[in-house]
């Protein structure tokens, strides 16, 4: 109880006392909400959000997932395969409050997109299917939600499925997730006869209109047959409010007898401070239970100014800041998605967290140092973009054509600056060959690699020297197909694409020497220049780096950056297999300079010759990235799974029983990972979950280098 008490306190120190508003806002900042919709796929995420935009009015025409109309799942890839892959950030208005909804992605390739949205949101709703309840990717993107703190909402959808039990779904929540979920509802009627819920805070049953699609509500007193069970639950939700919140501790002291206001009170405290997920019903498929969802949203899940305030640091002084959620605080603003749209160009989404960002004003990006000009704002809609003047304290909106602006960056005062941490993107681990269909593609295919590059900082394109092939890298087999599919729709480039394959790196087990003469005549003058290096290998993930170990008179100052950029060249390829060289120390240890005879490219040319030939000395080996695999899997089906990963060259970090299911944390080589989902759903007929990313890159055993060299 100490804990949410401490908690509010602290929210009212840091919230609702500073709180300032520019008089232009759209909504007072009590009545903005930034949400999450997060879910397992299939679990019914993109048609609630329909349903939440339909029934806030800004959608005309009820969208259906199955038939790919539904306005949430822009791109046409994603109407296809029935999955959302973009967090398209989306406004729309119930009982006068602005709700911003962040759609985050449901699939395991797309962490990194799930994590940016959670950094921007300050709540979120977990969607469970009534039947299945929790699943794989429910859990691992609950617990990322945990990670960042954001307070939760449940809603229970499919109640009209065979099967669908709202209790089991919540005990579910409880042991699976560690959820202090609790139901505000009771379902009416079972599966097909699902109508409706009694509502245990207001004492109510809340019916819906099949003929308006579910538009118009029925409230009814509690049927006579539901009053005993209803009146029971009431009490416990009561009884439990009161352990968690002091103020309705007190109340209940008074008399157990509640009211609605002071209960929804006692209930928004302990969802804010974490320690209570209220938790909902109802089927957005069959128009019942949204309208609901939506005013719990409002009631109970927090306003920009009920959440901490944001902290960063000052670019050149490193003194952390902290900004509140102020239309008057000087401007704080973080860039969390670049997208290209078709008509707009490149947007970047963007939430402020402190001040305003106006039209035609200039703002500073810390990270390049650059000044960015606002030329147009939008604020976007499920199916329209509407330009604005201006974005406040605790809004989201997108900029339009930024110049600077990569994701991740902060935008804000130049007087005042400040950088917010930024958001850690993975090394790529996985790469694929791609060459356009004809001449014409050639061009258009390049365009669009560049503008896909620079909306995802998981994907990297770069050209294989040896065979001058353009290569494509990310991180997994869904991201690369994705991306590739875009490419076609988007950019109408032709592509022939090859197999997915590891991104290997090389690096080196021993020292090794180098050196090499450049003498040459070109265009009747004479070039002269010669270089010594040493290699020595580092640790694991240290990186590369390069030193000087020579006076001027060897190599001139004036030509050392030419040679740092034949050394760099020098990395960028390997020696086994021209991948990338990591975890090198590169010493210049000796050159020759000639006043007359030496050229920046001669110390160019001579410096990648001699990391070369030093690579080549230091006996050379590849690096394969290996994953960090964790899998929950039901007792029985352990002994399967963890044969499984052996197979797989994994090396099993630890195992741990949890709430009656084991957890198995492993090392496991990426190569061994291809079709992992698939085995693993038939190894435990889809009861185990896992959740994977890249941990480090390590060397491959020497049998398998020749394999792979050779292939
Ligand atoms: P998402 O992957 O979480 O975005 O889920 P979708 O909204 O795409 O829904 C997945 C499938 O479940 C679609 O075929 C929907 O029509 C269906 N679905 C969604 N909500 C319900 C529901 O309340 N009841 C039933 N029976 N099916 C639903
Ligand atoms: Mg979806």
């Amino acid at each position: 109880m100490a804990t949410v008490v401490a908690q509010s306190e602290h929210r009212k120190q840091h919230g609702s006392a500073s709180q300032r508003e520019a008089a232009d806002r759209c909504r007072p900042l009590p009545g903005v909400r930034n949400i999450g919709i997060i879910a397992h796929i299939d679990a019914g995420k993109t048609t609630t959000t329909e349903r939440m935009l339909f029934y806030s009015g800004r959608l005309h025409k009820m969208g259906e997932v199955h038939e790919g109309t539904a306005v949430m799942d822009w791109m046409a890839q994603e109407q296809e395969r029935g999955i959302t892959i973009t967090s398209a950030a989306t406004t729309c208005f119930w009982q006068d409050r602005q709700i911003n909804i962040i759609d985050t992605p449901g699939h395991v390739d797309f962490t990194v997109e799930v994590e940016r949205s959670l950094r921007v949101l300050d709540g979120a709703v977990g969607v469970f299917c009534g039947v299945a309840g929790v699943q794989p990717q429910s859990e691992t993107v609950w617990r990322q939600a945990k990670k960042y703190g954001v307070p939760c909402l449940a809603f229970v959808n499919k109640m009209d499925r065979k099967g669908a039990d709202l209790g089991r779904v919540v005990a579910m929540m409880r042991d699976r997730l560690g959820a202090p979920a609790v139901a505000l509802q009771l379902p009416v009627g079972r599966e097909e006869d699902f109508d409706g819920m009694i509502d245990l805070v207001r004492m109510r049953r809340i019916g819906f209109d099949e003929e308006s699609l579910g538009a118009k509500i029925r409230v009814e007193p509690v049927p006579a047959e539901f009053t005993a069970k209803a009146e029971a639950a009431r009490a416990r939700l009561v009884e439990r409010v009161a352990e968690l919140d002091e103020a309705t501790l007190e109340a209940f002291l008074e008399g157990p007898d509640l009211s609605a206001e002071v209960l929804d009170a006692g209930i928004r405290r302990c969802t804010v401070a974490g320690v209570l997920v209220p938790v909902l019903c109802g089927t957005s498929l069959r128009n019942k239970g949204v309208q609901p969802l939506l005013d719990a949203v409002v009631a109970y899940l927090p306003s920009p100014l009920d959440v901490p305030p944001i902290r960063g640091h000052h670019p050149k002084t490193h003194q952390p800041v902290e900004r509140h959620a102020d239309d008057f605080e000087p401007l704080s603003a973080l860039a969390f998605k670049i997208a290209t749209d078709p008509y707009v160009g490149r947007l970047a989404f963007i939430r402020v967290y402190s001040g305003v960002l106006r039209r035609g004003q200039n703002v500073y990006n810390p990270r390049p140092a650059k000044r960015e000009r606002v030329s147009k704002l939008l604020m976007l809609h499920a199916n329209h973009r509407e330009e604005v003047e201006s974005i406040h304290a605790g809004e989201i909106g997108a900029l339009v054509g930024p110049k600077t602006v990569t994701t991740g960056d902060t935008l804000c005062a130049e007087q005042d600056p400040v950088v917010m941490e930024r958001i850690e993107f993975p090394e790529t681990v996985i790469s694929m060959a791609i060459e356009p269909k004809t001449q014409a593609d050639k061009a258009k295919l390049a365009a669009a690699l560049e503008a896909l590059a620079s909306e995802d900082p998981t994907f990297q394109v770069s050209i294989d020297e040896e065979s001058g092939q353009t290569l494509i890298k990310g991180m997994g087999e869904l991201h690369l197909e994705v991306l590739k599919d875009r490419m076609l729709r988007e950019f109408n480039v032709q592509a022939n694409a090859g197999k997915p394959m590891v991104a290997y790196r090389e690096t080196i087990r021993g020292v090794g020497r180098g050196e090499h003469a450049f003498d040459r005549e070109i265009a009747g003058a004479r070039q002269y220049a010669r270089i010594e290096v040493e290699v020595t290998p580092q640790d694991r993930s240290a990186g590369n780096c390069i030193v000087w170990d020579v006076p001027a008179s060897v190599v001139p100052p004036a030509f050392r950056p030419a040679v740092e950029a034949g050394l760099r060249d020098g990395l960028s390829t390997g020696v086994l297999g021209s991948y990338a060289l990591a975890d090198v120390r590169v010493a210049v240890r000796g050159g020759e300079y000639r006043d007359d005879e030496s050229t920046e490219i001669a110390f160019r040319s001579s410096a990648v010759m001699a990391m070369r030939a030093a690579i080549h000395d230091a006996d050379p080996v590849l690096l394969e990235p290996v994953m960090e695999l964790e899998i929950i899997t039901p007792e029985e089906h352990m002994g399967e799974v963890l044969g499984d990963v052996n197979s797989r060259r994994g090396r099993v970090l630890d195992m741990k029983a949890e709430d009656g299911s084991q957890v198995l944390r492993a090392e496991v080589p990426l190569a061994e990972l291809f079709g992992y989902a698939t085995a693993l759903r038939s190894l435990t007929k889809g009861r185990a979950v896992y959740s994977m990313e890249p941990k480090l890159f390590d060397v491959l055993p020497d049998a398998l280098q020749d394999r792979i060299l050779n292939r």
